[in-house]
């Protein structure tokens, strides 16, 4: 090797650099008064607590480092298959505390700190949440990362670095305000810039067709305008072995050349502001959840992140191989959804057009290459793009597609002759006033694989999402259930529950989750029930403390706390959770001893910030809790709404719950996985037979889970026999009481009126069957009332669910993704 470098790397030995890697208290406070010094420029006694934070996470990166070159090194020269997942969103959260938990240093570190005089707490608290998500399908893509490498999977990320992610949230006067998210405004410890590998991507331009040197015909997309997409890394360690993986993502920066070309012509301020149009495209997480706002910039940004992860997969495909026959077997990409769909159509382009593959043998890779997850089953989530906006924007794209389909419903024709209607409905391009590409389509006909995420979930995509699909690849077909990282839901989250698992089953469970059923040994043991329910008394205090804080609500630790946490959406129902509140209290106003055991209802949610009547649920639920709070004292009942819901709220209310609120409309929610969390932290499910909670239902068992509702069947058979909400309303006094109270302003001071739509469209629509699921969700919830009052059933029934919550561990969910899609091998790192 000339690099004289290189040479010099092994001869830095890890013992000698034990402020760099060692685990024990003592290197650490080294590790972390060198960074104060060296890296933030202080002394220790001026730091700030911001330094502080920053130095203790530089130090606890350092300690990542070599194991994350090592990954990188061992991957490479083994030349491994590798997974690669593409999501427009990671909902990561914080990272100091779990990155202690997954390298087994907490204790040091907590040590280490406490000899400096520095409470380590408080710094984890100075990080802010890595907000790059809305809700589960971003929190699903960390889960699965943490996951891939504790089970030493070669997979890794790719994303957007937003500038801005998820806004955050303010209750003004029981209003949702938005404010915007500046995450990096006081840097970023965790992550790395790559200068050099940079790629480059066009936008618009032109395509021009033409005969090669070899007779074949060859197409160039020429022109337009070239943005430059700047890797970010994050290291993404694995609990408990030497596996660092690598989440890169892609900042956009104009292009240097184009840049020059309009300076050097004298237009100095144009080429400022076409700057700053390049560099919008990773300025802002779009904030909608299931839905498709059908935003051009939106677009730009998908496309932004494929091409740059499309680009550096085959630059590091192309290091060590020549021949792309080969590269199915070294390459999975799985599609988070349709936002990276797009992604079909560039593979498709650069290895026939650069690379200058044959169309079918292109094609043939390129489906041995992918697989598609879908989320939603919301019309109003499904990608369609219009042709003319692709057009524009992706010219040649749009090309491959058409021929895509024309190729595809070639296939069709020959299968099903004379079937017009079929053709139309398989189309990937949908006719109409607008010509629109159904991105959906896409990636399925361009993956060989499909999956839902739950059970019923991939039932309902197979029978009414995708039937025709369905019927012509049954085998592309399959469900993943998701699942959720115990490290953070579970050892993180909640370590006194953590503590209490293992001093009964031992380590272990950590990384075989499916050893939590060894609790059932202890079912009906009394001193492990009085060490739970401590437990979760103790995580009750702790969060009524930080309400307390936050909203200065006392809230009543011995009451149930039930709640509701998730993006605010109508098919989430939290409209149904509001109204049973009303009606409690009405009761309650009327005869105090209704209330069997007093309650606290917490609810957490964002509401998209253009989606009104999601807004106004919010205003609801904090009008509700302003009435009732204020005579907490005779009815027993409470009502928060805790603000700005996220990934580092979630981790402190979960531990907290008894009673999980998953009471979507039955067909509706993909999987969930909030459902899982709450679980697996002792929190019984009333709930809909919807998503993963027919399969959390069947593992716990009918007695240990509260469920009514329609269940996906009869929703679907009510609406077509003409459902008639308004009938409800009639026949049920309770309800109609509540909702004649809400709609004549008495939770709306300032506005009279302001609730009197959301009524009226329970009334006259009610798409999403609040009021016909109303008296069974309000009958179960006197059954859990009355459950709670038996300490030692519920307990059993919650120490139940803990131990029948192995399956939903997101290392199931991922060794599936592993070994039936992707076929990757596990490939555990020396030390
Ligand atoms: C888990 C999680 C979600 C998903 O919750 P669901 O109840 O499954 O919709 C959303 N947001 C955050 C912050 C989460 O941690």
């Amino acid at each position: 090797m000339s690099d004289p470098l290189r040479a010099q790397a092994p001869h830095v030995s890890l013992e000698e650099d034990a402020t760099r890697t060692g685990k024990d208290p003592a290197s650490v406070r080294r590790g972390f008064l060198e960074h104060v010094r060296y890296s933030r420029g202080k002394n220790p006694e001026t730091s700030t607590a911001h330094d502080r934070f920053m130095a203790l996470s530089l130090a606890v990166r350092d300690r990542l480092a070599h194991k994350w070159v090592k990954t990188a090194r061992t991957y490479y020269e083994k030349d491994v298959k590798r997974a690669y997942y593409l999501s427009a969103e990671y909902l990561l959260g914080r990272a100091l505390g779990n990155n202690l938990i997954n390298t087994g240093m907490y204790e040091a570190a907590e040590q280490a700190m406490r000899e400096v005089g520095v409470d380590l707490t408080t710094l984890i608290e100075m990080e802010p949440d890595a907000g790059l998500g809305n809700g589960g399908l971003g929190r699903l893509a960390a889960c699965f990362l943490d996951s891939l490498a504790t089970l030493a999977y070669p997979g890794m990320g790719y994303g957007i670095r937003y500038e801005f992610g998820i806004f955050t949230q303010d209750i003004v006067d029981g209003y949702q305000v938005e404010r915007a998210d500046e995450w990096l405004k006081f840097g970023n410890p965790w992550e790395i810039v790559r200068p050099e590998k940079a790629v480059p991507v066009r936008f618009f331009g032109r395509v021009e067709h033409h005969t090669g040197a070899d007779g074949q015909r060859v197409a160039r997309w020429v022109g337009g305008k070239t943005v430059v997409g700047v890797p970010f890394d994050t290291p993404i360690a694995g609990f408990g072995n030497n596996t660092v993986n690598t989440l890169r993502l892609w900042q956009a920066r104009a292009s240097e050349e184009f840049d020059l070309l309009l300076f050097n012509a004298g237009d100095y301020e144009r080429s400022v502001v076409e700057k700053n149009d390049s560099e919008v495209i990773s300025k802002v997480l779009y904030p909608n959840d299931a839905f498709q706002a059908g935003k051009e910039l939106r677009l730009k940004q998908q496309y932004f992140f494929v091409a740059c992860s499309i680009a550096d997969i085959v630059r590091r495909y192309l290091k060590g191989h020549k021949d792309f026959r080969d590269f199915p077997n070294k390459v999975a990409i799985q599609l988070n959804d349709t936002h990276p769909a797009i992604a079909v159509a560039e593979l498709m382009r650069v290895l026939v057009d650069e690379k200058r593959l044959q169309w079918d043998e292109a094609f043939h890779i390129t489906q041995q290459t992918f697989g598609y997850t879908n989320h939603t089953l919301l019309a109003e989530a499904m990608e369609k793009w219009p042709a003319t906006l692709f057009e524009r924007l992706l010219p040649r794209h749009l090309e491959i597609i058409y021929e895509i389909n024309h190729r595809f419903l070639r296939q069709v024709q020959i299968r099903y002759p004379f079937d017009e209607e079929r053709l139309r409905r398989l189309s990937l391009v949908e006719e109409g006033a607008e010509k629109k590409i159904r991105m959906a389509h896409l990636a399925v006909v361009g993956s060989h694989s499909v999956n839902g995420v739950a059970a019923l979930h991939t039932d309902l995509l197979r029978r009414d999402v995708l039937p025709d699909f369905a019927a012509m690849f049954p085998e592309r077909f399959n469900n993943k259930t998701n699942g959720v990282t115990p490290r953070r839901w579970l050892s993180w989250c909640n370590p006194r529950l953590a503590k209490l698992i293992t001093s009964r089953i031992g380590a272990g469970w950590e990384k075989d989750l499916d050893q939590l059923r060894k609790l059932e040994e202890h079912l009906d043991d009394k001193a492990f029930h009085t060490a739970f329910r401590e437990v979760k008394q103790q995580n009750k205090h702790d969060l009524a403390q930080h309400i307390q804080d936050l909203r200065s609500v006392s809230l009543n630790p011995n009451a149930i706390f039930d709640v509701q946490i998730k993006r605010l959406h109508e098919y989430k129902r939290q409209l149904l959770n509001a109204l049973h509140i009303v009606v409690l209290w009405m009761r309650a106003r009327r005869d105090p001893s209704t209330i069997v055991h007093p309650r606290a209802f917490l609810f957490g949610a964002k509401a998209a910030p253009g989606y009104q009547q999601a807004k106004q649920i919010i205003r609801l639920v904090n009008g509700i809790g302003e009435v009732i709070n204020s005579d907490a004292g005779t009815t027993g009942l409470q009502v928060v709404f805790v603000p700005n819901y996220r990934v580092s709220l979630a981790e402190r209310i979960i531990p907290a719950a008894d009673v999980s609120e998953q009471i979507s409309t039955a067909g509706w929610e993909a999987s969930g996985t909030g459902n899982m969390k709450l679980m697996l932290n002792g929190a019984l499910t009333l709930g809909t037979l919807d998503g993963a909670n027919v399969e959390i239902r069947e593992e716990v068992g009918d007695e240990n889970f509260f469920l009514f509702g329609l269940t996906a069947d009869e929703v679907i058979a009510r609406k077509k026999a003409g459902y008639r909400p308004r009938d409800v309303y009639n026949s049920h006094q309770e309800l109609r009481e509540a909702m004649d109270l809400i709609a004549s302003g008495f939770f709306s001071p300032e506005d009279r009126n302001l609730f009197k739509p959301l009524m009226d469209n329970l009334l006259e629509e009610d798409r999403y069957l609040v009021l016909a699921d109303f008296d069974s969700y309000m009958k179960k919830q006197e059954d859990v009332a009355r459950a709670y009052q038996d300490h030692d059933t519920w307990t059993r029934k919650c120490i139940l669910n803990v131990a029948r919550a192995g399956i939903f561990s997101s290392d199931r969910t991922i060794k599936q993704y592993a070994e039936e899609i992707w076929r990757v091998k596990q490939i555990p790192v020396d030390q």
